[in-house]
């Protein structure tokens, strides 16, 4: 088979990598952009391109200050070890957001946050949810709420509308609650519904981006807050071992990336549409075009894991989500060439299973 650009098509063991957009390689651009970066010592804030990446995502997200980190978890850490006040503070979330499912217990184990979960099928929940879980943890018993957690775009690539975020971080703001985004497909969601990163990440009191997921750089996040928290953000910075060195030679791949990888995300939507829409006319695979919004697909079939172990020997990488759901992100190592090989293959799969079962 001849593909172009093949270490950016396939994932590992040669499947087409719809895993996840946090497996994209750098471009040769991106590379080059690596190459050229003026480098400083990052601890000593001495490095000017880290410097740059910081103040501009600042100026994107609506706040004061930011700093660059490792990776989206260090920024979901460090903004519970900000505003969990103390240990068996609790935290309202959705019972899939990362630091729930994703983050080694490190919310718990670190910053003593004691996670209170919503029930939702999206990702989304409402101001009622955020009134609800307050009045449940009234009087001198219960653990005393302190944030509420966002994330936006969700888990399954859902797009919050501004009204309902907002309605919700003035819930929390009217029992005294703090809020935190977790941007980690931030752009995603403003490409899609065409909005400023700042309308949805300026009335938290601490947001942040990822670089990694589908803006493709190697790795790298950056969290933005007001001057006073972003200084407190950055002991913790030392505290947990996030303070790199010549880190510009990363930020140079953030920066690129701002300026040349976010809109084109709307290509990475259009090609999950065009891969839902090629999904629901297999037989045996249930799911709806409509609902995506963004780069993240899921289906359902009768065994996903099943189908995804089959697909994982017949070349496509995906991950089955429980049972009967399978998830599927594209990126910018996927092209519509690639989307068309994938439904082809599984459609070749439901076959082989259908014929199997008969
Ligand atoms: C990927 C992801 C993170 C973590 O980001 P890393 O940079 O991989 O640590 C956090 N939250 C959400 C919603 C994510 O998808």
């Amino acid at each position: 088979m001849q593909r172009k650009n093949t270490a950016e098509w396939k994932g590992r063991r040669g499947c087409i990598n719809l895993y996840s957009d946090s497996q994209t390689l750098p471009t040769a651009e991106m590379l080059r952009a690596m190459t050229s970066a003026q480098l400083g010592d990052e601890q000593r804030r001495l490095d000017p391109t880290v410097a740059e990446l910081e103040q501009r995502v600042a100026r994107l997200l609506g706040h004061e200050a930011a700093v660059f980190l490792p990776s989206g978890t260090m920024c979901n850490l460090i903004g519970l070890l900000l505003h969990v006040g103390s240990a068996g503070d609790e935290v309202l979330l959705e019972r899939g957001a990362h630091p729930v499912a994703f983050e080694a217990g490190g919310g718990a184990r670190l910053a003593g946050a004691m996670f209170r979960t919503v029930e939702t099928e999206n990702g989304i929940f409402g101001a009622s949810q955020v009134e609800e879980a307050v009045r449940a943890s009234g009087g001198s018993s219960a653990p005393r709420p302190r944030l509420v957690f966002v994330e936006q775009s969700t888990r399954t690539g859902s797009v919050w509308p501004l009204d309902t975020l907002r309605d919700v971080v003035e819930a929390a703001r009217s029992h005294g609650l703090r809020a935190h985004l977790d941007g980690a497909r931030l752009l995603n969601a403003c490409v899609a519904a065409g909005a400023e990163p700042a309308s949805y990440a300026a009335q938290f009191d601490t947001a942040w981006v990822d670089f990694t997921k589908g803006l493709g750089a190697p790795f790298g996040a950056v969290l933005a807050g007001s001057r006073g928290r972003i200084d407190e953000a950055w002991r913790y910075k030392k505290m947990l071992g996030g303070a790199m060195r010549q880190t510009g030679v990363v930020a140079s791949a953030c920066l690129y990336a701002l300026d040349h990888n976010v809109e084109r995300l709307a290509d990475d939507h259009a090609n999950a549409r065009a891969l839902a829409e090629g999904l629901s006319s297999i037989p045996g695979i249930g799911v709806d075009p409509l609902a995506v919004e963004t780069n993240i697909v899921v289906f359902s079939v009768d065994d996903a894991p099943a189908l995804v172990g089959e697909l994982a020997n017949g070349g496509v990488d995906l991950v089955a989500l429980d049972g009967h759901r399978i998830r599927a992100v594209t990126h910018l190592g996927i092209d519509r060439a690639g989307i068309d090989e994938a439904l082809s293959r599984v459609h070749e799969a439901m076959e082989r299973r259908y014929l199997l079962d008969v």
